[in-house]
Parts: C-alpha cells; sequence; structure tokens
C-alpha cells in the first residue's frame, strides 16, 4: 500500500469545523472535531468527494489553538 504523509496546520475555529486534503484526491475535505474526546484522535472518514477512506490524525494544539492534522491511505 502507498503511503502519502501529508501534514498541515489547520486553524481551528469555535465551530469546530476543520478542513484537510484527501491523501487520494487531494480535494478539500470538512469535518467537524469534537475536541472535548481529547486533544490526539485518530479516526476514519471517507472523503467527501471521491469516498475513499483517509485515517485522520488529530492533535490539537492547547497553546497555539491550533490543530495539526496527518492525513493518510486507510486500509
Ligand atoms: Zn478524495
Amino acid at each position: 500500500m502507498r503511503k502519502n504523509k501529508q501534514s498541515e496546520i489547520m486553524y481551528f475555529n469555535t465551530e469546530n469545523y476543520v478542513s484537510y486534503r484527501c491523501a487520494y484526491c487531494g480535494q478539500k475535505n470538512v469535518t467537524e472535531i469534537d475536541i472535548s474526546m481529547g486533544f490526539v484522535q485518530e479516526y476514519i472518514e471517507d472523503c467527501q468527494v471521491c469516498c475513499c477512506p483517509n485515517t485522520l490524525k488529530i492533535m490539537f494544539n492547547e497553546i497555539s489553538q491550533s490543530l495539526d492534522i496527518d492525513v493518510t491511505y486507510s486500509g
């Protein structure tokens, strides 16, 4: 399986929506993050454009109020 690891800094906003680029098609997706579930989260979400499963690893930096998202191929 190919790996295409990318890291992007996304700014956290009050509505908890963040965007990331799909590891498969490169299109932007928007996802809702519930920080109360933890500052580090990892889950699989299907791309809203090509429906391929992306593994999202989300790390919230409480001090800078920013999110770091790693998007990788799943499966
Ligand atoms: Zn996609």
